[in-house]
């Protein structure tokens, strides 16, 4: 089943990098501020009308500066409800006030907020789409980078928030809700926010409010009408995936969690509550899968927050314990899979792309997201095999329970996963310098297999090969002999491991690591053609099939769609032998056979048996994914149009294969995926058949 999970940029945070450019006073301006804040939208003028009244405590210098959108107006500015001097510089309104003093600094102020949004984006590769803030007659999204208040750098924070609106539309923020009313034609919503250390999301809409509730905490839907019959399912998953999370990790630090619409696809996990677009509510795996992973950023990211100069962890933490947990609660299989996946992901998305986990920030595309989530929770999941089960669960809760509303780090991590005692101090050290200082991953083959008979039983001498700067790995081994199976591990620091296994019956079989328990990069005989090869491509050409030539805009959404906006697009005819040999090729259509394009399989594996393509290929839409040895992703991919279909079918079918990145060939109905297939690696450097007549020599 596809996810498109992790759709959780958490980019929003930028905004405190953003105000760290802005020229920092010497010391502390403000050491606390409470906000009493009031704010009308308008929604046909796209703009919002407010009013802060901020109760502050002055340091000791009494300079620093407040920021609003830079294009916003402020209508006045007082401090004890007397004039005062202040300066504005873009969004920046810098002001001097008697330091060490208490007194309400208040301000009126005006803004627009029409920030362009896709409400269809051909990825969801980017899932906040760069959109600071905008509002429209569908409601109003508004980072708080966006300056919808005025905002200021103090220690202490806290806030209330009355929203009024045009009846039908109310608001959601972070912390408690305190009023959901209609007063005198408009819509009032008012939240309290006791303590925060971080800028307000404002989020609005024409909001049914629902209420569920998980061992006190209060659960919430904010949905449209049109989606409010999804209400009760979303309050029971969030119920049951918040107490999962406070039994796992440590108690829910948050007054409430709720599930919010927005009128635009995003992917948003903010303290106490998740943004999500109508269309992907509507999904039936979202409460087992994106919803899971956002009630856990509650934990990590939004509990624990980021360190950000030392590298994000808290994707990779947060898809470890959401995404890899719950497949492997569902079976061992399962979570095999989904670790082959994330191999198979970096290997493809992150080649030529790859950065150490130390400079991952949030995700921007799908390399960023192979290494940021993908590898990180592989870190995760390294770190527990080695600290062992307890320990490692203990670990989480440690750093939960010290570092909630603090910045952590990998090393964080690091030392509550070690503090037992299993490794010293230069293990501890290297085991994180090498995944998260370094960028790809060991390369590993088996070399010089030799099995001998010896008295009692049998020997096998290997060597196990690195390359590059050796990583010092625990990697499992596998034995399959003709009595059963023999495990161990190998603890591996060099560039050549020589190793001996010895056994009471005859081998069949070496594999080293076939579970998939340690992080590497794979060969390309384990990587099957799928889309994602396409997607991972560095050089990938469109050829457009003859007679589809008017179906070229297809074309070019489903390469937009895939991440590859830049590759060019050929006709059949023109193009050029050398170029269809040299690239991978995304072909439209049918090949006719003549000018050297790469052609499909004859057949294709469906449901167990083999189907001869002529019986599907028209009747329904094909992708079909095949190896091409002369591109740089070795890959071929065909779309064959269903016959007759409209072009707007085509185009929402191709618009979805992006999302099916593992597979090899998918199979449409309309628009609808009806079948797909998951290719299998033709072959691995790290298994040697050893089965013979005799004892042999496998070189
Ligand atoms: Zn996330």
């Amino acid at each position: 089943m596809y996810a498109p999970k992790n759709w959780c940029p958490r980019s929003w945070l930028l905004v405190a990098a953003i105000l760290a450019l802005f020229p920092a006073p010497a010391d502390a301006g403000v050491l606390s501020a409470a906000h009493e804040l009031s704010i009308e939208i308008f929604p046909a003028e796209r703009r919002l009308s407010g009013e802060n009244r901020i109760t502050l405590q002055v340091g000791k210098s009494g300079r620093f500066s407040v920021f609003l959108r830079p294009t916003s107006r402020v209508r006045s500015l007082t401090w004890n409800n007397g004039e005062t001097e202040y300066s504005v510089h873009g969004g920046e309104i810098r002001l001097t006030l008697p330091p060490e003093t208490e007194g309400v600094l208040a301000v009126a102020y005006e803004g627009v907020f029409d920030d362009p949004y896709q409400a269809r984006p051909p990825t969801m590769d980017n899932p906040g789409q760069g959109v600071l803030g905008t509002i429209s007659s569908q409601g109003a999204f508004l980072l708080p980078g966006s300056g919808w208040y005025p905002m200021l750098r103090s220690p202490r924070q806290s806030f209330r928030v009355r929203i009024a609106a045009p009846a039908g539309m109310h608001a959601v923020t972070l912390g408690r809700l305190e009023t959901f009313a209609v007063e005198e034609g408009r819509s009032i919503t008012q939240w309290r926010v006791e303590q925060t250390t971080e800028g307000l999301p404002l989020c609005a809409g024409p909001y049914e409010l629902r209420n569920g509730e998980a061992d006190g905490i209060a659960i919430q839907t904010f949905f449209f009408p049109g989606t409010d019959e999804l209400a009760p399912v979303y309050l029971r998953s969030s119920a049951d995936h918040v107490r999962f999370y406070s039994e796992l990790h440590g108690p829910y630090a948050f007054p409430k969690f709720a599930v919010v619409e927005n009128f635009f696809p995003t992917g948003y996990g903010f303290p106490s509550f998740t943004l999500l677009g109508t269309e992907v509510l509507k999904l039936p795996f979202i409460p087992e899968t994106s919803l899971r992973h956002e009630v856990a950023h509650c934990w990590w990211g939004n509990g624990v927050l980021v360190d950000y100069s030392r590298g994000n962890w808290s994707e990779g933490l947060t898809t470890y314990v959401a995404d890899y947990l719950s497949r492997e609660l569902e079976s061992e299989e399962e979570a095999r899979e989904y670790r082959i996946q994330v191999l198979r992901d970096f290997a493809l998305l992150a080649k030529g792309k790859d950065f150490p986990l130390a400079r991952f920030r949030s995700r921007t595309d799908p390399a960023s997201r192979a290494v940021g989530y993908g590898k990180a929770m592989f870190v995760f999941h390294m770190a527990r095999r080695q600290a062992g089960e307890d320990r490692f669960w203990e670990g989480l809760r440690e750093v939960y329970a010290a570092k909630l509303f603090q910045e952590a780090s990998w090393e964080d991590f690091a030392a509550a996963f070690f503090r037992s005692g299993v490794w010293d101090e230069r293990e501890r050290e290297r085991f994180w310098r090498q995944w998260v200082d370094r960028s790809g991953g060991p390369i590993l083959s088996l070399e010089g297999v030799d099995v001998s008979s010896v008295p009692g039983g049998w020997k096998i001498e290997s060597i196990l090969r690195q390359q590059g700067e050796p990583y010092d790995l625990s990697i499992p081994v596998v034995l399959e002999t003709e009595g059963g199976q023999v495990e161990s591990v190998l603890n591996v620091q060099e560039n050549e491991h020589s190793f001996e296994l010895v056994s009471e019956h005859r081998p069949t079989r070496l594999l080293i690591d076939p579970d998939h328990h340690v992080f590497r990069s794979l060969s390309p005989e384990e990587l099957p053609a799928t889309v994602n090869s396409i997607k991972g491509s560095e050089d990938l050409m469109g050829v457009l099939g003859s007679g589809w030539e008017s179906l070229e805009p297809v074309l070019r959404a489903l390469l937009v769609s895939l991440n590859q906006p830049q590759a060019p697009i050929v006709k059949e005819r023109e193009a050029r032998a050398e170029d269809l040999r040299r690239r991978d090729v995304l072909f439209f259509g049918t090949p006719d056979g003549r000018r050297g394009v790469p052609l499909p399989p004859d057949s294709l594996q469906l449901q167990g048996r083999a189907v001869p393509l002529e019986e599907v290929a028209g009747t329904r839409s094909l992708f079909i994914t095949t190896t091409h040895p002369g591109g740089p992703a070795g890959a071929a991919s065909f779309f064959i149009p269903q016959k007759g279909a409209r072009v707007e079918i085509l185009t929402e079918a191709v618009r979805k294969i992006t999302h099916y990145g593992k597979y090899g060939v998918l199979v449409f109905d309309g628009s609808t995926v009806v079948e797909r297939v998951v290719p299998e690696a033709v072959d691995s450097p790290l298994i040697v058949d050893l089965t013979g007549t005799g004892p042999r020599r496998v070189k």
